[in-house]
């Protein structure tokens, strides 16, 4: 068992080690091994495969070919990545030849260029344009190989059942180096995407969200009311203003940190009494905008209540000291014809009503 993994890690490294020039992507020259080490393999069973069907020279020239993948391998260490991959699509594009000639068109050897095709792409930085023309040219040996042997007579009459064989065994490593490549490339970028995303969206819901409470900012409540209103999904909606009373005396007394806790311990009874279509949001300082999509005045009221009332009874401890306050509240249903701004306004002065009159209340 170890030493099957100490086989495997061997094989990794030779794989995934650096070449020597600066500025290399190592991606490319992992596929390339990769790729080498996939054909190499290819090229001994496919000798196995015709080695009764071709006399001395065929044989050779499969050797020729494994030789050369080794050779490759060797040299992917010293050449630049990018004289390697051509180095590779050369022999690539010889042995398919050779193929064509020997074997002619029915055991599938063209559809090799595809793998040169994709290393066009993927290797090097040359400029679209160039690499396009290249794809041109891939495309053009791919019709000029078509005109040449579709049809034709092959050097070696094969038999059906050996064609065939030849067939899947094309087929097989043609798919899996496109496989390697593929995966090779896209492994990344889709996991650069997902990164991207989950950033976005965490920096999207910082931009969105109060830092001290946790609720929905000011800004996020503009963006759902403006929602709401595009969508026209409600038929009521209420909202509330309101205010921690004498809330300065708390920072006073016990300092800005209790102040703070009990801004927290608020925050959660809003989320608490609150509904999940319904949204809190801290709309700065020791005020909170509440949003009641879907609620008329009365139903808003209710729930108002038990939120007025889960405040009151809220003992805050700190610091061996018990804290309490209150909270008071205006409430109004929302005109559909203002603004969210003028909405605000209005349960405003009904929140200031409320503080001139006695604060601890709903005011609606
Ligand atoms: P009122 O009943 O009229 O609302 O009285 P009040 O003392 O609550 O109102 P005032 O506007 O005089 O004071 C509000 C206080 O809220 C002052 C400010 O220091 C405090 N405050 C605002 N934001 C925060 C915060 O994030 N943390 C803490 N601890 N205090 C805050
Ligand atoms: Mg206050
Ligand atoms: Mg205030």
């Amino acid at each position: 068992m170890n030493e099957k993994k100490g086989i495997g890690s061997k094989i990794t490294g030779l794989v995934t080690k650096d070449t020597t020039g600066e500025n290399e992507s190592v991606k490319v020259i992992i596929v390339i091994r990769l790729l080498l080490i996939s054909v190499f393999v290819y090229f001994l069973i496919n000798m196995g495969i015709i080695w009764n069907v071709l006399d001395s020279r065929g044989l050779v020239f499969c050797v020729i070919f494994a030789i050369g993948m080794i050779a490759l391998f060797y040299l992917s260490y010293r050449l630049r990545v990018t004289m390697a991959s051509w180095a590779f699509c050369l022999g690539i594009l010889v042995f398919a030849w050779c193929n064509l000639e020997w074997f002619g068109w029915n055991i599938g050897v063209q559809h090799f260029l595809s793998i040169i095709l994709l290393l066009v792409f993927f290797v090097g930085y040359e400029r679209y344009l160039y690499k396009f023309l290249l794809a041109g040219l891939t495309m053009a040996l791919r019709l000029f190989f078509y005109y040449r042997f579709y049809g034709g007579a092959p050097v070696y009459e094969i038999p059906q059942r050996l064609g065939n064989i030849l067939q899947i065994l094309n087929t097989v490593t043609i798919f899996w180096c496109l496989s390697v490549i593929c995966y090779m490339f896209s492994k990344d970028s889709r996991e650069l995407e997902g990164k991207l995303v989950r950033y976005n969206e965490k920096l999207r819901g910082e931009a969105l969200t109060d830092n001290l409470t946790g609720l929905a900012n000011r800004r996020r409540a503009f963006d759902y009311v403006e929602q709401l209103v595009t969508e026209n999904s409600v038929e009521a909606f209420s909202l509330c203003m309101c205010d921690i009373d004498f809330f300065k005396k708390v920072n006073d007394t016990w300092g800005h940190d209790c102040g703070d806790v009990v801004l927290k311990k608020i925050a959660d009874i809003f989320r608490n009494e609150m509904s999940r279509q319904s949204l809190p949001c801290r709309w700065g300082g020791e005020e909170f905008l509440l949003l009641f999509p879907g609620k008329n005045g009365d139903d808003a009221y209710e729930i108002l209540m038990r939120i007025r009332d889960a405040i009151k009874k809220m003992v805050v401890m700190y610091e061996g000291h018990e804290v309490k306050v209150t909270m008071t509240f205006g409430l109004t249903e929302y005109s559909f014809g203002k603004s969210l701004d003028d909405n605000v306004q209005e349960a405003d002065e009904k929140l200031y009503y409320g503080k001139n009159h006695g604060r601890d209340q709903i005011v609606f």
